[in-house]
Order: C-alpha cells, then sequence, then structure tokens
C-alpha cells in the first residue's frame, strides 16, 4: 500500500516536472538571424545579461523590426533579442555567439569585453515612451529562460555597464522591474 502511494507520488512529481518544462519551453520566439554585427563562437560563458532600448529614428514606424534591424545592419551591431511593443521576442543572433550590443563598457567587476560574456536584449521603447505592459512580461519570461540554461551574476541596463555614453534602457522603472524579476519565477 505505501509502496503503491510513493508511486503515485512519484508520478505525480514527474507530471508536475513535465508541466514546468513545458511551460519554460512554451516562451514564443520569432526567428529574426542576421548576418551582421556578430562573431561565431563556441563554448563562450554567459553570465550577464544586458538591457537595451532601441528604435528606428530612421524615418517610417520607429517600431518596425525590420526598420530596426535596417538601422543595426549600417552600424554593424546587434543583439541576441529585440522585444517588440506587442512583448513579440524576436531572436537575431544565437546565444552561443557573441552580439555587438555593449560596445565599450565596463561590468561592476572590471570586466571591459562584455559582449563576450552576456546576452544582449533590445526592449523598443523611444526617448519619451516607456515599455508597454507586454513587453515587461516578455522581457521577465526571456530573463527566466536565460537564467535556466546559465548562471547569471547580472542583469544590468546599458547604462550601468556605460554610464558615460549610453542612458538606455529608456522610462523604464529599472527598481520595479528587478523587484518583479527577482520575486518571479516563470
Ligand atoms: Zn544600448
Amino acid at each position: 500500500m505505501i509502496m503503491k502511494y510513493c508511486f503515485y507520488i512519484i508520478l505525480l512529481n514527474l507530471t508536475l516536472s513535465g508541466l514546468q518544462g513545458f511551460a519554460s519551453d512554451s516562451l514564443i520566439i520569432t526567428n529574426k538571424k542576421v548576418s551582421f554585427g556578430y562573431s561565431v563562437s563556441q563554448n563562450r560563458n554567459v553570465d550577464a545579461v544586458i538591457v537595451h532600448s532601441t528604435f528606428n529614428n530612421s524615418g517610417g514606424d520607429k517600431y518596425d523590426i525590420d526598420l530596426v534591424l535596417k538601422q543595426f545592419s549600417q552600424y554593424k551591431v546587434s543583439a541576441h533579442y529585440v522585444i517588440g511593443r506587442d512583448g513579440t521576442i524576436y531572436q537575431l543572433v544565437d546565444e552561443k555567439d557573441v552580439s555587438y550590443h555593449a560596445g565599450k563598457s565596463s561590468l561592476p567587476d572590471g570586466r571591459t569585453n562584455v559582449n563576450s560574456c552576456s546576452i544582449g536584449i533590445e526592449i523598443m521603447t523611444s526617448y519619451t515612451e516607456a515599455p508597454t505592459e507586454k513587453q515587461t512580461e516578455a522581457l521577465l519570461k526571456l530573463i527566466h529562460h536565460i537564467k535556466k540554461k546559465y548562471t547569471i551574476k547580472y542583469v544590468l541596463r546599458h547604462s550601468d555597464i556605460a554610464p558615460v555614453r549610453k542612458t538606455d534602457p529608456w522610462n523604464m522603472n529599472w527598481d520595479a522591474f528587478k523587484l518583479k524579476l527577482n520575486e518571479s519565477k516563470e
């Protein structure tokens, strides 16, 4: 009888962990892989996530993903992910590869080659507009998804690692976001 009970508990645990696995894998990522702004890498160590802001300021829809990518291609920069206003997560570069998003910058522990050890995420906001709720939700999910794969030491803003040059992410309540990130699990 006890054996049978144990069996059901094990079965229940397996089912629950299965569901959790499904939940984390259910993150929908839209493929927008680019051919610029990154270098191929093998076995790099990822321990930082850097959050940025971007928009298209070359005319036309400022939140059009293709126009944003066109702009990136002109500057030969990228990010691993861009999050659209509707919460769509676009992937530009494989996580294993080095994306050029941080520029001249340094981590709190003094390391300066930030691109080599980080994943860069751009959220589409402008100088006057804040992230939408859907963007914030998507960013939380994406960072949790990343944290399951790597031991992340830092989740920082671009402005934290390049304070003289950079002010992004713009119009984001970072303290509130970090609190949410630390409180939420999924
Ligand atoms: Zn930035």
